[in-house]
């Protein structure tokens, strides 16, 4: 069947036969069509240029066709693109390992490579229930985690996402049942109220028989809503996760790398926890690759009890090209005073989204790190409001009640001048709007 396989107009053919994220396939949103991306820029095949404000979803934080990261690649091409992890190593995945090791949180030694963020997330997940069935205590099966959350699109990352934003409805058959605390209600720098960790706490006092982890994204809760809470309730879950024998597994997927203005977002509240994922930002954006990271004792027990092996292999584990590219973005990174950069660009976005707090559409305006929220009252006109960010030349992709920004950390003054001005523009338009 090769019908429309020579359809002449190339977004014709992307419209009926390719799949977008989230997207219907006989009535899609209309995609823009990309020829090429610089720095903060990402050019149109209309000639077009927009300044990205996205990171392409975490991921960029170098912006894009860096000259180094590019050599990296090619570099790595002409050695090796890829080699099964069977039986094999090689120094792409060696050199990564130990920067991993000296950036991430004290206590984490054990690093598990793979393809991207969910898998990690699935990764960890089992590495939890291998951890509890080698500690005798195979009872402890299911997960706690707070609403809100994403950790991504496969099954078991599905079932401790947000239950409503995460559409368990569609596939609550196939779903394990976790338990979900409510989403913690103090902010980021909000006085601490201890009261912020009763509800998980009750919920931990009754089921840690059955529980074998608790996971969540620590300090900012992504792609669930956009939110910022108090590193102290990291800190009081550490505590009761000891107490009660149950496993602490911080995704850090999208947080990973700088975005919230520390390294990893563990680091605001100084708690390591015991098994770590990161994706996105690893590779700069670059290429596909994601890790879990365990301790010392997790990987032991795991490896002591039946059947002696962490039970998952990817066929492109530790790839070759996606581990140099992550050590090239990695040395990058470290190498910048990344840490004031980011300083400025926070700075910026509370100065400059600001008054958008003011506006009647608006519910809230937020920042942390490089990360800018405008959380409106009512949900987005995702077409309407799309076409009207790349009129005015910026690449902003909001969804639900969010308007948000997490640009390249390499963004200029000028460029995140712009994209705040735009993104205050359209919240004031309530035409963007659908309102109850
Ligand atoms: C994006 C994301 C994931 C899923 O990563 P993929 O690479 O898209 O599979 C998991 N957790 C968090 C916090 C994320 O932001």
């Amino acid at each position: 069947m090769q019908f429309n396989v020579t359809q002449p107009d190339p977004l014709a053919f992307d419209r009926k036969h390719l799949w977008h994220p989230y997207t219907s396939m006989i009535n899609p949103l209309p995609v823009y069509h990309a020829v090429s991306a610089q720095g903060t820029r990402i050019k149109l095949t209309d000639g077009r240029e927009l300044i990205d404000g996205m990171s392409s979803w975490w991921a960029a934080i170098h912006g894009y066709n860096h000259p180094i990261l590019n050599e990296a690649v090619k570099q790595q091409l002409g050695e090796m693109s890829h080699l099964m992890f069977g039986g094999i190593t090689h120094d792409p995945a060696i050199e990564l390992g130990r920067k991993l090791l000296s950036i991430v949180p004290e206590g984490l030694s054990k690093i598990f490579f793979c393809d991207s963020g969910s898998v990690s997330v699935e990764v960890a997940m089992k590495m939890a229930l291998q951890y509890q069935h080698s500690c005798d205590k195979p009872q402890k099966h299911r997960f706690l985690t707070i609403k809100k959350g994403y950790h991504g699109d496969t099954f078991h990352a599905m079932s401790v996402s947000d239950p409503e934003t995460g559409m368990h409805s569609v596939f609550q058959h196939s779903l394990p049942v976790q338990l979900f605390a409510p989403s913690p209600r103090i902010s980021f720098d909000a006085e601490w109220d201890h009261s912020d960790t009763l509800p998980i706490a009750e919920l931990l006092d009754q089921h840690y028989r059955e529980i074998a982890a608790v996971i969540l994204e620590p300090i900012v809760q992504g792609a669930g809503g956009m939110r910022f809470y108090h590193p102290q309730y990291l800190r009081d879950i550490r505590e009761l996760c000891d107490r009660h024998q149950v496993l602490l597994i911080f995704d850090e997927i999208a947080t990973g790398f700088g975005r919230t203005g520390k390294l990893f977002a563990a680091e605001h509240a100084g708690v390591t926890p015991d098994i770590m994922c990161i994706g996105k930002a690893l590779t700069g954006g670059y290429l596909t690759l994601a890790a879990t990271l365990t301790t010392e004792d997790t990987a032991r027990a795991i490896s002591a009890g039946s059947p002696g092996v962490f039970m998952h292999g990817p066929t492109f584990m530790g790839n070759p090209l996606a581990c140099a590219t992550a050590n090239s973005s990695i040395d990058l990174l470290l190498s910048t005073n990344w840490s004031e950069k980011i300083g400025l660009i926070e700075q910026q976005l509370k100065r400059e989204l600001a008054p958008a707090a003011d506006l009647p559409s608006v519910a809230d305006v937020r920042v942390l790190g490089a990360i800018g929220v405008i959380e409106m009252r009512w949900p987005v006109k995702m077409a309407q409001l799309q076409s009207f960010f790349v009129n005015r030349g910026v690449w902003i992709r909001p969804f639900g009640k969010l308007l948000y920004l997490m640009p390249p950390f390499i963004v200029n003054k000028d460029e995140l001048h712009r994209l705040c001005e735009v993104m205050v523009e359209a919240a004031a338009c309530r035409d963007f709007f659908i309102q109850a």
